[in-house]
């Protein structure tokens, strides 16, 4: 089928709320597009440790899915490792710490910040600058990076950290204080790179964690991410948000930070998780591109005909919620989060989910 609209056409129109040709698609997929470049057989490890793989995998993924976005997410355990913690990199799986740089109460004031330049930060901002510049006519592009608590987090282990909040209050701010000065210099770097948006992961804004009143205190507009995310717009990028937690704080993430996109999950099973239409009906795209929220597991477990039927539901249950609530395109057909960057990944389950919003993702109210 032709498309009328070129890609950022449409997700221009969609930040505006014009109409568009049909919704804009996003599955995040990231580490497993180095599985288009060639023969298919690039190990995640190198795709994530070299900023030519890195930006190959995103170009090539781009062209090979048709994406309307293209969004530099690589794994939760870039800052944590290149602050100290030792990464456990398998040939194909996603790394992930396996052993803390914070083991104790003294080790938060320790904190030494990395160079921007060098271990995988640097990855990020030079392969970003690659991959903005390679789309820069194609795609909307966005850099990625982790928020602060996350960053700690992945340095410490959540249950250290959700403890110490209590029991050791002030070194807990001492170490976000670190993250977040590192972070302002990330977000100054990713300005350099040029992407059109930078896309944080701001992860524990989840009330299954943390109530209002925490998440303000150790993260929030208020505090931490505030400043960082006015940097972000100071730097002539757009603000992004991604939350996958199951209890979103959607008051606080999509309200008070005000930011262009918010990608975010649907747990069906857990009562109160927001369904779209429910996001949409409360108003909160009213001012901001929500994108989601496909189960990431479907893309290894499902048929084709379960992908398709799947997005074409949540297609439905979008266009409805949009209509009644008089919007035109404020929604992006996402994945919830990331697509696994597994070898198990079916990626024609992925050009099923983008060949189905082509098909029917018209918006006519
Ligand atoms: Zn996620």
């Amino acid at each position: 089928m032709t498309e009328k609209m070129t890609h950022i056409e449409r997700v221009l129109a969609s930040l505006g709320d014009q109409p568009v040709d049909r919704l804009t698609v996003y599955p995040i997929a990231c580490g497993v597009s180095r599985r288009t470049i060639g023969d298919g057989t690039m190990l995640y490890k190198d795709w994530c440790s070299d900023p030519k793989n890195y930006a190959q995998g995103l170009i090539s993924g781009q062209k090979y899915f048709d994406l309307d976005l293209t969004v530099g997410l690589m794994d939760l355990s870039v800052i944590a490792g290149d602050f100290g913690s030792h990464v456990r990199m398998d040939e194909q799986n996603t790394p992930f710490v396996d052993d803390p740089v914070i083991k104790g109460p003294e080790d938060y004031e320790k904190l030494q910040a990395p160079d921007i330049n060098k271990g995988r930060s640097g990855v990020i901002l030079e392969g970003t600058k690659i991959f903005a510049d390679a789309l820069k006519n194609e795609t909307i592009t966005s850099g990625f990076l982790e928020g602060p608590l996350l960053a700690l987090t992945q340095s410490a282990s959540a249950e250290k950290v959700f403890m110490d909040m209590y029991n050791n209050r002030s070194a807990v701010h001492k170490a976000l204080g670190t993250f977040t000065e590192y972070l302002r210099d990330m977000v100054k770097g990713m300005g350099q790179s040029k992407p059109a948006a930078c896309m944080w992961d701001y992860l524990w804004a989840s009330y299954s964690c943390l109530g209002d009143n925490e998440y303000d205190e150790f993260e929030g507009q208020y505090k931490y991410a505030g400043g960082l995310n006015e940097l972000v717009g100071k730097e002539g990028m757009a603000l992004a948000i991604h939350n996958c937690a199951d209890l979103p704080h959607l008051d606080t993430q999509i309200k008070a930070m005000k930011p262009a996109a918010y990608t975010m999950a649907y747990y069906p099973l857990i009562p109160g998780s927001p369904s779209a239409s429910e996001v949409i009906g409360k108003g909160y795209a009213d001012n901001c591109v929500v994108c989601g929220n496909i189960d990431p597991q479907g893309y290894v477990r499902w048929s084709q005909e379960k992908m398709q039927k799947t997005t074409m539901n949540l297609c439905q249950e979008v266009k409805t919620a949009l209509c009644a609530r008089g919007l035109k395109s404020k929604y992006c057909i996402a994945s919830g989060c990331e697509v696994p960057p597994s070898v198990t990944t079916r990626l024609e389950n992925i050009k099923t989910m983008v060949d189905t919003v082509k098909q029917y993702g018209q918006v006519t109210c």
